[in-house]
């Protein structure tokens, strides 16, 4: 059992906050835990499920005398959260973000943030395609990597990221410009790359609905189910990180004509080294730990 902090504040409770809060519980990482969603729905289901030890019904409510604020909203709606928290809090508290850009809430979020208290970015990088206060589940951060981006060299900075330890990931500290461009490659685009080939099959109408369902075979597979995230979510993660995911997209379509070129000249040697290069990426992505062999990557089968 490590405390890291007295009092924790969650303001959101979906899938990144609701397994922060059964982290915390694992490892009694926190005295004790408020949450605060918007919806009353939300708020209900928390109480229901016994996620945090007080639901608050309102944000300023649940962070007054808090010690850490976690902000695990949308990106787009934390500047607005922290406006309308910053006269509750308390000094000396420590507020982080789980968002998945970081520049720009910096740009939205620092203007708020009171004197004598913290503001320190972080980005744990673990997820799922599913969301809500119900998707959440203690092991999620296990040895993923949660980035730190600190605006300042404060002793805060040092105590979140044992905080991000205590709930089983590992912390590397990143400047905001590069963690948006590392993320862009890592996580944005092949989002979009996966909303988009889903978009082009649903509009394909000479393969039906059911050929897609029923022939998918498991490349496809994964592609529907990274595009079933959430898609506020993802709206707002586009819309922030709009430089870098531009600056990779271009990459990518050069990438892609190199290879529709290939194709079309039946230049084999060129395609057979650009997959040999990329199986061997996929190798040290297993070797890290980041991912498992298992068929299926481990997923277990459903039998309908
Ligand atoms: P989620 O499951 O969709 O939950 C979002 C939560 O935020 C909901 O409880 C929602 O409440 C609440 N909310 C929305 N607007 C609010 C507001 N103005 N005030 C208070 N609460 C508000 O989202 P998530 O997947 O946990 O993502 C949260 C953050 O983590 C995002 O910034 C995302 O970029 C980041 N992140 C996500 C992943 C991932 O894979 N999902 C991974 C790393 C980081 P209602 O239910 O009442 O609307």
């Amino acid at each position: 059992m490590t405390q890291v902090y007295g009092k924790v504040a969650l303001i959101g409770l979906g899938l990144i906050a609701s397994s922060m809060f059964w982290a915390m519980k694992r490892g009694g990482v926190a005295g004790t835990v408020a949450g605060y969603a918007r919806s009353e729905a939300t708020r209900d289901t928390a109480r229901r499920i016994g996620l945090c030890d007080e639901v608050c019904d309102s944000a300023e409510e649940a962070v007054a005398d808090a010690d850490l604020i976690v902000l695990a909203t949308p990106v787009g709606a934390m500047g607005a959260v922290m406006q309308a928290i910053a006269p509750h809090l308390k000094p000396g508290a420590t507020v982080i973000d789980v968002g998945s850009v970081k520049q720009t809430i910096i740009d939205e979020v620092t203007p708020y943030v009171p004197e004598g208290v913290h503001f320190v970015g972080t980005h744990p990088m673990a997820g799922t395609e599913h969301s809500g206060p119900e998707s959440g589940f203690a092991t999620l951060f296990d040895g993923r990597w949660c980035l730190i981006v600190p605006v300042d060299d404060s002793d805060a900075v040092a105590q979140v990221e044992t905080y991000w330890k205590a709930l089983g990931a590992d912390t590397e500290r990143m400047d905001p410009e590069h963690h948006d461009l590392v993320c862009a490659v890592v996580s944005h685009i092949p989002h979009l790359i996966a909303y988009t080939m889903v978009g082009v099959a649903d509009d394909l109408r000479r393969v039906s609905d059911q050929e897609v369902i029923k022939f998918s075979a498991a490349g496809f597979r994964d592609f529907t189910r990274i595009a079933a995230s959430d898609p506020t979510m993802w709206r707002d993660v586009f819309l922030t990180n709009k430089d870098a995911t531009i600056e990779m997209l271009g990459r990518f379509t050069e990438e892609l004509f190199a290879l529709q070129r290939a194709i079309r000249t039946g230049d084999g040697e060129q395609l057979h080294a650009y997959f040999t290069r990329t199986r061997a990426i996929r190798r040290s992505i297993l070797e890290a730990g980041q991912d498992t062999d298992k068929p299926d990557f481990g997923r277990v089968k459903v039998d309908r």
